[in-house]
C-alpha cells in the first residue's frame, strides 16, 4: 500500500509549521496535526527574540542563515509578522555580567557576528528614555531582531496550506505507528494516517510520544511568564532588551514585559526521574530557578498530562508576583513611561533539555521518524531554519550543518 502522505508532522508550533512550509515547497505531500490551535503553546507565548547573540556556538552557523530567512519571510509569505531588525541588547549591572559579555564579544568575533559592548552613554543614545543608573555596560548586536510570535507560525502554516499541505488543528496524535521496522504513520483521535516519514515537532509533549518507542527524551518543563501593558507614551526601539527585566515594545506602543531571569519549574514525576540529569544546569542557575510543588504535581499524579486531549493548549498560570516585580523594575528603567497598567498576562511551559540544546535527529531505532524538539527557551528565533533542516534531512538525506551536538543518543536510550 502506498502512503497517503510523504511526511506527517506532529505539532503546529514554529518548528512544525516551518517544516510543513519547506516540505510542501519542495513538492512533498504533507499533513500537519496539532492537538490544539496552531502555535497555541510556546510558539505564540514567547518574547519574540530572534538572536544569534549569546547562542551556543553549535547553533551560530544555523542562526546566521536563519536571520536571512527572517529578513525575507514577510515578502515570501506575503504576510506581516512584525519583523524588525533593530538589534538585541543585554544590559549588565555587575563585573560578572561584563565578564560574560566580553566572552560573547570574543565568540562573535570568532564566529562572524557583530556583537559589541556599549557604554552607558551609547546605550542611552540608542534607547533615549532609558535610565542607565547602576549599569556597567551593554552587549549589543545590531543584526538581531524580533517578530510577533502570535503571527509567525500561523503565517508559515497558511503558507504551507497554500502549497497544498493539509493542516489539521484540534487533532491530537495519540501514537506513532511502525511496520517492518520503519515508521508508517500516526494514530490520531480521528484514526490512522499513513506516511513514509513522521516528524515529531511536539514541543513539551515529545517525551510522552517517544516513551512507548523506548526512546529517552529527558526534557523538563520550565514556566516563563509575560505581561502586556497598555500603550506607553514613549517610543522605544522595537527590540528585545534584557536587563533587570526583559521587554519589547510592539508596533502599537504596548510593551511586553517578562520575568527575565527567574524560571519556575512545577515539580512533576518526571522531575524526580530526570532530576539528576539536570543537576549541572540547576547548580549553574540556582539563583534563578524556583521549584514549585502544587497544582501541576497534583494534576500530574492524577494522569492529567498522560493524554494529549486533556490540555489542548497548555495554558499555565503566570507568575504574578514576578510580573509585578518586573513592572516596578521597568518603571525604574523608564520613568517617562508613567504609571504602567498590564492589560493581560500569560505563561508558557518551555521544553528544556539538560544541556539546553535541541534534539534534531532521526530516531536510531525507527527509520523515518525525525525529532525536532527540546529547543530549550530559544527555539522561536531559530525555528525556521530547523524547519528547513528537516526538509533537507528528508528530501536530501543530509544537512549542511553539523548536527552531532543535537543527536538524540547523547542522552542514552
Ligand atoms: C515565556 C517564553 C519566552 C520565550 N522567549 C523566547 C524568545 O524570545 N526567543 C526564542 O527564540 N524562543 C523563546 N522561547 C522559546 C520558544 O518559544 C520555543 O523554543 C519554540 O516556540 C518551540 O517551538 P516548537 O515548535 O518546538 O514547540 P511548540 O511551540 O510548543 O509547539 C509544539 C506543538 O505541538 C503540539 N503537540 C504536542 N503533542 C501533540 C500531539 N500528540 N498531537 C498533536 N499536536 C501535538 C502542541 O500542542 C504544540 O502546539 C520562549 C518560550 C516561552 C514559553
Amino acid at each position: 500500500m502506498t502512503a497517503k502522505f510523504d511526511t506527517i508532522i506532529v505539532g503546529g508550533g514554529i518548528v512544525g509549521a516551518t517544516a510543513a512550509y519547506y516540505l510542501a515547497k519542495a513538492g512533498k505531500r504533507v499533513a500537519l496535526f496539532e492537538k490544539g490551535r496552531i502555535a497555541g503553546e510556546q510558539s505564540s507565548r514567547n518574547w519574540g527574540a530572534v538572536r544569534v547573540q549569546g547562542r551556543d556556538p553549535s547553533q551560530v552557523p544555523m542562526m546566521l542563515d536563519c536571520l536571512d530567512i527572517w529578513r525575507g519571510i514577510e515578502a515570501e509569505l506575503g504576510e506581516d509578522i512584525d519583523w524588525r531588525q533593530n538589534g538585541q541588547m543585554r544590559v549588565g549591572y555587575s563585573d560578572a555580567d561584563v565578564g560574560r559579555m566580553e566572552a560573547v564579544v570574543d565568540q562573535a568575533r570568532e564566529l562572524g557576528y557583530g556583537s559589541r559592548l556599549l557604554t552607558r552613554a551609547e546605550t542611552e543614545a540608542l534607547l533615549p528614555h532609558f535610565n542607565g543608573d547602576g549599569m556597567k555596560a551593554a552587549l549589543y548586536n545590531p543584526d538581531d531582531g524580533c517578530a510577533e510570535p502570535e503571527k509567525a507560525a500561523p503565517a508559515f502554516a497558511r503558507g504551507a496550506a497554500r502549497l497544498g499541505a493539509e493542516i489539521h488543528d484540534f487533532t491530537a496524535v495519540t501514537s506513532v505507528e511502525a511496520s517492518g521496522g520503519q515508521v508508517s504513520g500516526v494514530w490520531t483521535e480521528k484514526g490512522l494516517y499513513e506516511a513514509e516519514t513522521v516528524i515529531l515537532a511536539s514541543g513539551a509533549w515529545t517525551r510522552l510520544l517517544l516513551k512507548p518507542l523506548g526512546v529517552s527524551h529527558p526534557s523538563l518543563w520550565i514556566r516563563g511568564s509575560v505581561a502586556r501593558t497598555a500603550p506607553v507614551p514613549i517610543e522605544m526601539r522595537q527590540m528585545v532588551v534584557w536587563g533587570r527585566t526583559a521587554y519589547r515594545q510592539l508596533p502599537d506602543g504596548r510593551v511586553n514585559i517578562a520575568v527575565s531571569e527567574d524560571g519556575f519549574h512545577d515539580l512533576m514525576i518526571d522531575s524526580l526521574f530526570y532530576g539528576f540529569k539536570f543537576l549541572p544546569l540547576a547548580v549553574k542557575n540556582w539563583r534563578n530557578l524556583r521549584l514549585n510543588l502544587g497544582r501541576t504535581m497534583v494534576q500530574n499524579l492524577m494522569g492529567d498530562y498522560a493524554d494529549f486531549t486533556t490540555h489542548r493548549t497548555l495554558d499555565p498560570r503566570p507568575d504574578w508576583r514576578g510580573l509585578e516585580r518586573a513592572r516596578k523594575l521597568f518603571q525604574q528603567d523608564y520613568p517617562a513611561a508613567g504609571e504602567l497598567r498590564y492589560e493581560r498576562a500569560w505563561a508558557g511551559q518551555i521544553d528544556y533539555m539538560p544541556d539546553e540544546l535541541p534534539v534534531i535527529d532521526q530516531a536510531h531505532n525507527l527509520p523515518g521518524l525525525f525529532i525536532a524538539a527540546g529547543l530549550s527557551g530559544n527555539g522561536f528565533g531559530i525555528g525556521p531554519v530547523v524547519g528547513r533542516i528537516l526538509r533537507d534531512l528528508i528530501v536530501n538525506g543530509q544537512s549542511k550543518y553539523d548536527l552531532t551536538p543535537f543527536s538524540m543518543q547523547r542522552f542514552g536510550r
